[in-house]
């Protein structure tokens, strides 16, 4: 008997078909979801809101990345 349940987005809630993206992190998995099927994405993109992923410039002041000295 194969038990099918239906997993959907966590994030933008779409039904998932195939596959779907999981987190597989034990720190993030303890703090974002309480059960197993809140760890269930569409795409990574969802994933990414999700977790609060966001683009950010480079400003001035940052952390030099570069590797050239400063001082
Ligand atoms: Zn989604």
């Amino acid at each position: 008997m194969k038990d099918k349940r239906e997993l959907h987005c966590s994030e933008c809630g779409a039904l998932i078909e195939d596959t779907y993206f999981k987190c597989l992190d034990d720190c993030l998995i303890a703090n974002f979801f309480d059960t197993d099927e809140e760890n269930c994405f569409c795409s990574e993109e969802c994933f990414c809101k999700y977790m609060s992923l966001e683009e950010l410039e480079v400003e001035d002041n940052s952390i030099n990345v570069t590797g050239q000295e400063e001082l």
